[in-house]
């Protein structure tokens, strides 16, 4: 039987693929920095570690007698989060280097990274119309500043250790990833749990006006969990070589992500544009070519599933927090 850690398994993605390596039968080694009462999941039959993957010694531990590692520990977050803690997502380097030198000493059969859209150079990225990123546009280099260049980064650390000492890596580009058990307040969540959260307390509190962040003209496009899941397990385990997208390319203005919340919600509110607010590139979407070429397959779970399901979560999380007012913050925001 594989050993297999997940390292950042106490966040969003890390505790739904550690749910579905345990239930594949693997042993699964699940080490994140928080707190065990912290994690978003946890699962029985599970080792649970709680560790600083930015020290190397804590790295060699997590690895030791492992056979596999998909490393998707990083101090990340949304637009709000990554442009205001540009350093504190550049230190993510130290997780990814050190991960990589304990996977290639203690012999590692496979290395899995996730990286992100953000490595794409910006200059590609003016257009709301925009075509799909391909691989190749994350060159010449103009990534995300912070986040986007430690991502880079660490892409290419995982092409020289395969170049170099043989370790076998495999390298994925996320596109806004959202589902349940994630990050909807706070400060680090991303738009669509955002404006599910805002379009519930909206709805609790009988409000009239929802704030948006930039003139809702900008777009992206939106994977549900499970599709990344899959798309992880795929890319890992497929003869995939260079670092390849892993997106939706259901393209969508945040306006348009708005009006399917509200739809889910049955609950209209008046849009108040905050020009000011951090919104990042105009227009994203995921080019899917390649992966279609390797896997015969792209994240396909319709927008409107995965926020349904994304919504009932976050109301009912937020309809639980208001009950024990362990989460009062959430109904004060303005
Ligand atoms: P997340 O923040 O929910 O999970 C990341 C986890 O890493 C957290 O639980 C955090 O505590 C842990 N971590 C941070 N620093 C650590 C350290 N020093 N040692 C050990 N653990 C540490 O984020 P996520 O959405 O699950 O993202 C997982 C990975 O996917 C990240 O690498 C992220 O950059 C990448 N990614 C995510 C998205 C997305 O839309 N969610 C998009 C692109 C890339």
């Amino acid at each position: 039987m594989k050993e297999i850690i997940v390292a950042g398994a106490g966040g969003f993605i890390g505790g739904h693929l550690t749910k579905a390596l345990n239930a594949d039968g693997h042993k699964v080694r699940a080490v994140d920095i928080k707190p065990l009462n912290k994690w978003y999941q946890v699962h029985s039959g599970v080792d649970n570690m709680v560790l600083d993957l930015r020290i190397k010694e804590n790295c060699y531990q997590a690895v030791n007698g492992c056979n596999e590692v998909f490393n998707l520990a990083a101090d990340m977050g949304g637009m709000g989060f990554i442009e205001t803690h540009k350093a504190a997502c550049m230190l993510s380097v130290l997780i990814n280097t050190h991960m990589l030198m304990a996977a290639k000493d203690c012999g590692i059969d496979r290395f899995f990274y996730a990286s992100s859209a953000c490595v794409y150079n910006g200059e590609k990225q003016t257009d709301p119309n925009n075509p799909g990123l391909k691989e190749s546009d994350a060159y010449p280099a103009l990534a995300e500043d912070g986040y986007g260049w430690e991502k880079l980064f660490s892409e290419r650390m995982c092409r020289h250790f395969t170049e170099d000492f043989g370790l076998l890596t495999r390298v994925a580009r996320f596109h806004n990833v959202f589902g349940p058990f994630g990050t909807y307040d706070g400060g680090r969540e991303k738009a669509p749990a955002a404006i599910c959260r805002k379009v519930i307390e909206g709805k609790m509190l009988g409000r009239k006006d929802i704030v948006i962040w930039g003139d809702g003209h900008q777009t992206r496009s939106f994977m549900y969990i499970d599709d990344c899941i899959k798309g992880i397990l795929d890319i890992m385990y497929s003869t995939i070589t260079e670092p390849i997208n892993l997106g939706s390319s259901e393209m969508v203005s945040i306006n348009r992500l708005v009006d399917y919340v509200e739809e889910i919600a049955r609950y209209k509110l008046e849009r108040k544009y905050d020009l000011g607010a951090p919104k990042g590139v105009r227009g994203r979407n995921s080019e899917n070519t390649l992966i279609k070429q390797y896997l015969g397959w792209e994240p396909s779970i319709p927008l409107k599933d995965g926020l349904k399901k994304t919504y009932d979560w976050i109301s009912d999380e937020m309809i639980k927090s208001k009950g024990n007012n362990s989460k009062k913050a959430v109904f004060n925001e303005a």
